[in-house]
């Protein structure tokens, strides 16, 4: 009895799982998508509100940080930029078009950045001594920026939600346990530790971001190599007392950077088009 119990919630969760994958339009790669866009958009737009409202963003107009926010503003746009003539080139535009994209800089010792859904980016101050040039801020918004295009998250989350609500009555779950969920979803997107445990990115998901965002450094005319310095610049800040924020989800080892090399050649003789400085 318990087995063809078993059984059936196999079958139940295998169907959900079949009717909920969707094709990523930026990997081509089927992925488990329990969370609708529309409810990912709105509780990303929701979170990134109050995130910015409960820490220090700083502008470029005025103030001890405007440097760092005019830095920060100038590379997100020239990358958001090449986002979308990629997606023009992939005949893939319209996937863009839900997306609101936002830029803001957030005044905190974390070494640390990420991108939502919906193209809502924060790049804390902390992280610029670490980049050190716009060439290696558009390495890791780049990369950012790959992990809400490829729908990690989403994907994160849904996952999540099948090992922690079970799988049956996933709309009722996301209805009737809310706090559940906004959790799930800041955990799935790296949000900050202040909202609870960060998930580190598996590393096809790593591969890809770095993919990608070598890619759209390069077309945002950005000089990718700089990556592989910028990564063991990460990987030699871990020398304090507490490890980066940005390397608990981003494990930086010789793995990663082999992986960066090997990509190099091809992603600077297909899409590097130096800019003028
Ligand atoms: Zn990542």
């Amino acid at each position: 009895m318990k087995n063809n119990i078993s059984q059936l919630l196999l079958v139940i969760v295998a169907s959900i799982s079949l009717i909920s994958c969707s094709s990523n339009a930026l990997t081509n790669k089927s992925q488990l998508s329990l969370v609708s866009d529309q409810e990912v958009l709105t509780t990303a737009s929701a979170q990134y509100k109050q995130f910015l409202g409960s820490n220090k963003v700083v502008t470029s107009s005025s103030g001890s940080y405007s440097t760092d926010a005019a830095r920060v503003t100038r590379v997100s746009n020239r990358i958001i930029a090449a986002v979308k003539e990629y997606y023009k080139s992939i005949n893939k535009s319209s996937e863009l078009e839900s997306y609101s994209w936002e830029v803001n800089t957030v005044v905190s010792k974390e070494v640390n950045a990420w991108c939502m859904p919906g193209g809502k980016i924060v790049v804390y101050t902390g992280i610029l001594p670490v980049t050190q040039n716009d060439d290696a801020l558009a390495v890791v918004i780049g990369h950012e920026v790959t992990h809400a295009l490829a729908k990690h998250g989403n994907e994160r989350m849904s996952q999540g939600l099948l090992q922690q609500l079970g799988g049956q009555a996933l709309s009722a779950a996301i209805a009737s346990k809310p706090q559940e969920t906004q959790q799930l979803f800041t955990t799935a997107y790296g949000v900050g530790t202040q909202y609870g445990v960060l998930l580190p990115f598996g590393r096809k998901d790593e591969y890809e971001a770095d993919k990608y965002g070598l890619i759209f450094t390069a077309l945002a005319g950005y000089d990718s190599r700089e990556a592989v310095r910028f990564w063991q610049r990460m990987s030699s800040a871990n020398g304090g007392q507490k490890q980066p924020e940005f390397l608990s989800t981003h494990p930086s080892d010789e793995n990663r950077i082999a992986q960066l090399q090997s990509m190099m050649d091809e992603t600077i003789s297909k899409y590097y088009r130096p800019q003028k400085r």
